[in-house]
């Protein structure tokens, strides 16, 4: 067995599809790719998934916080990246010094970012975030203009960027998307006067990128299709995406139990039988929740978690794989033999999003990446 045997539970990330992901994107759209590696790369693991990514033609990062964006600067990424919201004023130095792009959203972030800059003696690159719709950070679209000269008037500050999100892009009806490009376009046309060529614009997510080519400026910021995982039931990715992630854990023992004993806290499950029990050491500190229903892959077959999942540890009912023994792998999320559990099946089971799932998969999970890692 290869490096996978070291470990308890383990995520297995497949890089060649994240490059395979992002130059599909490049082809189809044709725009300049942000990778958005927000909370570890969906779980992905950051500083691979990014190097993957601008390997494969993307030219820009994306993060949500600083500390992301520190990280990716200590492990040597000289690409341009930007903070996509909030940053405390208290770090805007920290993220001047390390050369980020910062959002811009109010007029007292401005003039704290611009003082900043000058006692730095350091340029801020901004981009200024409209809000036409979803109602989160960002400005009004009727300040662009004055928020534009406000960002010109001072010396140390250079408007980079000018961007929007939508907030219903992966649904069917397009009336709010609609909505959001015609307030985008309407403050685009008051600041053009202002702004040079080279200014990035930017609004698709990945479902936009997707859907709507109407929405495709000179830049998009590509989250969950990078990784291969669907925006939404109804904006599934084209047959050319290829998942990235693959979750597995070890069967630590099995046991035949008589009929009557109680499995796990609470003994909420009990034997009917003399039942075949396995345990795996995988739990909700791992991102495996506790939740009434889960399954995973034994021997290529769908297989019941059996009691509720503890901390470190779950145990399975095995009467379905006569054949299986203490040490063989276990797929939570990805393929074995013929079958295969996605990370969307997964997030239909929590009733939640594919997003949530693997953005939950622990810190102390080891992420293992492939083609490098070794042959079994
Ligand atoms: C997370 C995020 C994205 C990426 O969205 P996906 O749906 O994963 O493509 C894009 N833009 C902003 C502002 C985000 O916060």
């Amino acid at each position: 067995m290869g490096n996978q045997a070291q470990h308890s539970t383990w995520v297995e990330i497949d890089l060649a599809a994240i490059k395979n992901n992002v130059e599909f994107v490049l082809s189809h759209t044709g725009a300049a790719v942000m990778a958005i590696v927000k909370a570890n790369g969906y779980g992905h693991g950051a500083l691979p998934v990014a190097q993957a990514a601008l390997q494969a033609g993307a030219s820009y990062l994306g993060v949500a916080r600083i500390e992301e964006a520190l990280e990716l600067r200590q492990a040597g990424m000289t690409a341009p990246i930007l903070l996509l919201g909030y940053l405390a004023p208290a770090r805007l130095k920290d993220a001047l010094q390390a050369g980020l792009s910062l959002t811009v959203w109010d007029n007292s972030h401005l003039e704290y970012t611009s003082q900043a800059a000058a006692d730095l003696q350091l340029p801020a690159r901004v981009h200024l975030k409209l809000d036409t719709g979803m109602s989160r950070i960002g400005a009004p679209p009727s300040q662009a203009q004055a928020m534009v000269e406000q960002i010109q008037s001072h010396n140390g500050l250079f408007l980079e960027g000018v961007f929007t999100h939508f907030a219903c892009a992966d649904e069917g009806n397009p009336d709010p998307t609609n909505q959001q490009l015609a307030a985008f376009h309407h403050a685009l046309d008051n600041i053009s006067g202002l702004v040079d060529h080279s200014i990035l614009i930017h609004a698709a997510n990945s479902a936009a990128s997707l859907t709507r080519p109407d929405a495709i400026f000179n830049m998009i910021r590509l989250g969950i299709a990078m990784y291969g995982l669907h925006p939404s039931p109804e904006c599934p990715l084209p047959e050319a995406f290829q998942p990235a992630l693959t979750w597995k854990t070890v069967l630590s023992q099995i046991k035949v139990l008589p009929p009557g004993r109680g499995v796990s806290y609470g003994h909420e499950y009990r034997t009917s039988h003399n039942e075949r029990i396995g345990t795996i050491p995988l739990g909700y500190a791992d991102g495996f929740r506790r939740w009434r229903g889960n399954t995973v892959l034994v021997n290529g077959k769908i297989t019941p978690v059996v009691g509720r999942v503890c901390m470190d540890q779950s145990m399975l009912q095995l009467d379905g794989v006569p054949d299986c023994q203490a040490g063989d792998e276990v797929v939570i999320i990805g393929k074995q033999g013929n079958q295969r559990i996605s990370a969307e099946d997964v997030a239909h089971q929590w009733n939640t999003i594919n997003y949530e799932v693997v953005c939950g998969i622990g810190a102390r999970v080891p992420r293992l990446y492939l083609p490098e890692l070794p042959d079994d």
